[in-house]
């Protein structure tokens, strides 16, 4: 058996290492490579370590971009293997694949109209929304906690992850001649007491674990703050009759948040301030959660119980068409409307802010985690001077951060997570997924509670087991 690492080693994104066990050939994840767009482009297009045609099964942990975002080069490139998720992941990848393809079109349009100007040829995008179709095709959903066998003496379970919808952690057992081997890999890893989802599950005691390393050395606010936070912000900003604009991704942090209204209505905290999802894939995705109530904790499944809908109510209208979104502009009222992109890069968010960054009433909130050199991190940082379409605006508005939003464990919880593995049973670990700072940091803290043998691989790392 032999594994090897060749994306989100070091870093957080590209997801993406393969296991070669008796000449069969499964990469578990396929993301995309985020950061600057020459090296994301090579990244993402040269398959230096495999040829995808070559991979018979992929294993995908769950739907964000980062672990699903290349799939659609690998069908380009030749791959026409089975893809296994979970039914969530499946119809969310749907939604998302597509999603991203258009981005990348676009993307390729501005890039190719520079050139023309510099008069250097065309480049054509890393693929397109056909690519995202045929990978639909590939896809072969299974069921959390059911095992399958993918292959001779290979069996898969997934467990549920907690981090977004349909997210799962992969147990992999390998039975040769009368050993098993269990190896366990962590995509991203939820928190306990997340609004909508279940708790992670535990998985069967690993031998080998790849570990997600995200958040290694830092700490979030405990979820249990969030709606009392989110009451503060409503109150103060109502007051000023200002408006609340909340950058969000549209899976995932909409719905929580969404979620988290909902509770604060019924708790009778908001009564009339009007709250507006203004995002077309938001909507869909919406869609999709009502649909896989397997995903859903006790608490909101009470909700369904009694017959209500968890991501509707009566101050929350869901906007689709562009018309719509327009007429906000000139809502004059206190309001709150919910818009993608969560990191301020593109879509009808940044029309929001351009329309409420100057007006001190107003706050701008953000919910999650907005990357280096994005308008969203500017946001983060309150710079006096903030660019949207080209022009300067001061930002004025007030900027509230809430990192209790979080979908990633924290050093506290991934380290707890890791507490209940056998440490005999362990004897490989391996982190990925995250700024090597936190990588670093994160070792250290396992290293405290006994474990042994944990490596932090750089791309292309090969190990024999
Ligand atoms: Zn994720
Ligand atoms: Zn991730």
């Amino acid at each position: 058996m032999q594994l090897q690492f060749i994306g989100a080693t070091r870093t957080v994104t590209g997801s993406q290492h393969l296991l070669t066990i008796n000449g069969a050939k499964i990469l578990l994840d396929c993301g995309l490579f985020h950061g600057r767009r020459d090296e994301s482009y090579r990244l993402n297009t040269e398959f230096e370590f495999y040829d995808p045609s070559e991979i018979d099964i992929l294993i995908l942990s769950h739907a964000h971009i980062d672990h699903s975002g290349n799939i659609p080069q690998m069908v380009r490139k030749g791959f026409r293997g089975k893809i296994i998720s979970t039914f969530a992941t499946a119809d969310l990848c749907k939604l998302m694949l597509l999603d991203s393809a258009y981005i990348q079109e676009k993307d390729i349009e501005y890039v190719n109209k520079k050139r023309a100007k510099k008069g250097e040829p065309p480049i054509s995008p890393m693929y397109t929304a056909k690519d995202a179709s045929a990978s639909q095709e590939l896809f072969s959903p299974i069921r959390y906690r059911t095992p399958i066998e993918i292959a001779e003496n290979i069996t898969l379970t997934f467990y549920d992850a907690g981090h977004i919808l349909g997210s799962a952690l992969t147990s992999i057992e390998i039975q040769n001649n009368g050993n098993k081997t269990e190896l366990c890999f962590m995509g991203d890893l939820g928190r306990p007491n997340m609004a909508i989802l279940k708790d992670p599950e535990k998985i069967p005691a690993p031998d080998i674990i790849i570990s997600e390393s995200t958040y290694g050395g830092r700490f979030h606010k405990p979820t249990q703050e969030t709606e009392a936070e989110l009451e503060k912000v409503i109150i103060r900003t109502r007051e000023r009759r200002g408006k609340i604009i909340v950058p969000a991704f549209s899976v995932g942090r909409t719905q929580e948040l969404v979620f988290a209204l909902h509770n604060l209505f019924k708790k009778n905290v908001i009564t009339k301030m009007p709250i507006f999802v203004d995002s077309p894939l938001s909507v869909n995705v919406t869609e999709i959660f009502r649909r896989h109530e397997e995903c859903f904790d006790q608490e909101t499944l009470e909700y369904i119980s009694n017959d209500e809908d968890p991501f509707a109510f009566r101050l929350l209208t869901y906007i689709k068409n562009a018309e719509e979104s327009i007429a906000l502009n000139d809502c004059e009222d206190t309001c709150m409307i919910i818009s993608a992109s969560g990191m301020c890069e593109s879509g009808r968010i940044l029309h929001h802010l351009r329309n409420s960054v100057e007006d001190p009433k107003n706050t701008i909130l953000i919910v999650g985690y907005n990357a280096q050199n994005t308008l969203g991190r500017k946001i983060v940082e309150r710079q006096e001077v903030i660019k949207i379409f080209g022009e300067e605006h001061r930002l004025n508005a007030e900027v509230v951060v809430m990192n209790s939003f979080s979908s990633h464990a924290d050093r506290k919880e991934l380290l707890d997570y890791f507490n209940s593995f056998d440490r005999n049973k362990l004897k490989n670990i391996f982190l990925v997924h995250g700024d090597y700072d936190q990588q670093l940091k994160f070792q250290a803290g396992l290293e405290d509670i006994d474990f042994k043998n944990i490596k932090i691989p750089e791309r292309g790392d090969v190990f024999k087991f």
